[in-house]
């Protein structure tokens, strides 16, 4: 186990664009700043990244290997490959006896990976930017196709699919905008809402009056020609002819290190914040694609990672004077 000796400005737990840019951010404050990082990125599917100035099409690996090296350049930063397992406030008394004035304070606890050591950090704030988990359509094949012909972030690999056959598959009620977005890539789509009742009797009148066809029939595969997919199986067995396209994942937080403390999410589950970036528990905040509306760019995780950045310092220093979150 390392244990860091003295207290931590922010534990922030995830090191994805969100979190590293958050992280730069803050060690630019002269505050030591820890990540813990479990390097499981939800867009390691994918070959590149698209859409993120200076760095598009670059391997996401690549963007997060230059992320990191930005921020350990810094002598207050600690970067620990870790899946943090435990976040628990300390009490005011505990708080304050490890120097935090304004008498909030986590203990944070990471299990090592990769041969990294476990780490344990008293932390004044903690940053929540673990990114989502996903779940695909339950089809065998599905995870196959994934990140090469089959996306989910429309405004990221649309490009790529302008003009081809397209099948957009999802089974909640936002296909019919997504479908309206893949709309300006190609006119060859069909939605699939896999038996699932989610595109309106008017909606799919809209789609159809732009040459979109909604299948409703339940899917039975994605089918394919070794790494190239090259349609959509049905139930019943027909193939529909489709080379790639889009996938509506559900998305999950991942924040059980957080046990039960109690914390708001919305209708998505995604966690609430104010327009601090502030979780509902005091001290906690959230940052990326695990606060609303959810899942988006790398480019818009970053940008955030550096405004909840500035509320969190702001919210330390008027913390450490006493004299509240806001003017009165
Ligand atoms: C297949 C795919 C392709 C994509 N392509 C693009 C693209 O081309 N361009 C674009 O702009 N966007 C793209 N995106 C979207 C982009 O990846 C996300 O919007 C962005 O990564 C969100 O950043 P984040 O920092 O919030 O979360 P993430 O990048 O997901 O990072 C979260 C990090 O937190 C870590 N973590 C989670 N739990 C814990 C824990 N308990 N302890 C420690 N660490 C933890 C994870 O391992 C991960 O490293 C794509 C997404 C997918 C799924």
């Amino acid at each position: 186990m390392s244990r860091s000796e003295a207290p931590i400005g922010v534990a922030i737990i995830g090191g994805g664009p969100a979190g590293l840019s958050a992280g730069l951010q803050l060690v630019r404050a002269n505050r030591r700043i820890a990540i813990l990082d479990s390097n499981r990125p939800r867009h390691s599917a994918t070959l590149q990244s698209h859409g993120f100035l200076t760095r598009d099409g670059v391997p996401p690996l690549e963007l997060r290997r230059l992320g990191r090296e930005e921020f350990e350049r810094y002598p207050t930063a600690i970067y620990a490959q870790s899946i943090t397992r435990e976040v628990i406030p300390l009490s005011p008394e505990a708080a304050r006896a490890a120097g935090f004035p304004d008498g909030i304070g986590f203990t944070v606890r990471g299990a090592g990976i990769r041969g990294a050591a476990d780490v344990e950090f008293t932390a004044r704030r903690v940053l929540i930017a673990a990114g989502l988990t996903e779940e695909l359509p339950a089809l065998p094949m599905i995870r196959a196709y994934y990140g090469t012909a089959l996306h989910s972030c429309v405004e990221c690999d649309g490009f790529e699919k302008t003009d081809k056959p397209l099948a957009l598959i999802g089974e909640t009620s936002d296909v019919f905008s997504r479908a309206l977005l893949i709309s300006r890539f190609s006119s060859d789509l069909i939605v699939f809402t896999n038996g699932a009742d989610t595109v309106r009797p008017e909606q799919q009148a809209q789609l159809e009056r732009i040459g979109i066809r909604v299948e409703r029939r339940p899917i039975d595969d994605i089918v394919g020609e070794r790494a190239e997919m090259t349609g959509v199986r049905l139930a019943d067995g027909e193939v529909i002819a489709r080379v790639g396209g889009f996938v509506r994942p559900r998305w999950h937080a991942p924040v059980e290190f957080l046990g039960d403390l109690p914390i708001a999410r919305d209708g998505w589950g995604l966690l609430e914040v104010d327009d601090r970036g502030e979780t509902s528990i005091r001290g906690v905040y959230g940052v990326g694609d695990i606060v609303p509306p959810g899942p988006q760019q790398l480019v818009i995780a970053a940008g955030n990672g550096a405004r909840v950045a500035a509320k969190l310092n702001l919210d330390m220093i008027r913390g450490a004077l006493g004299v509240g979150l806001v003017d009165a």
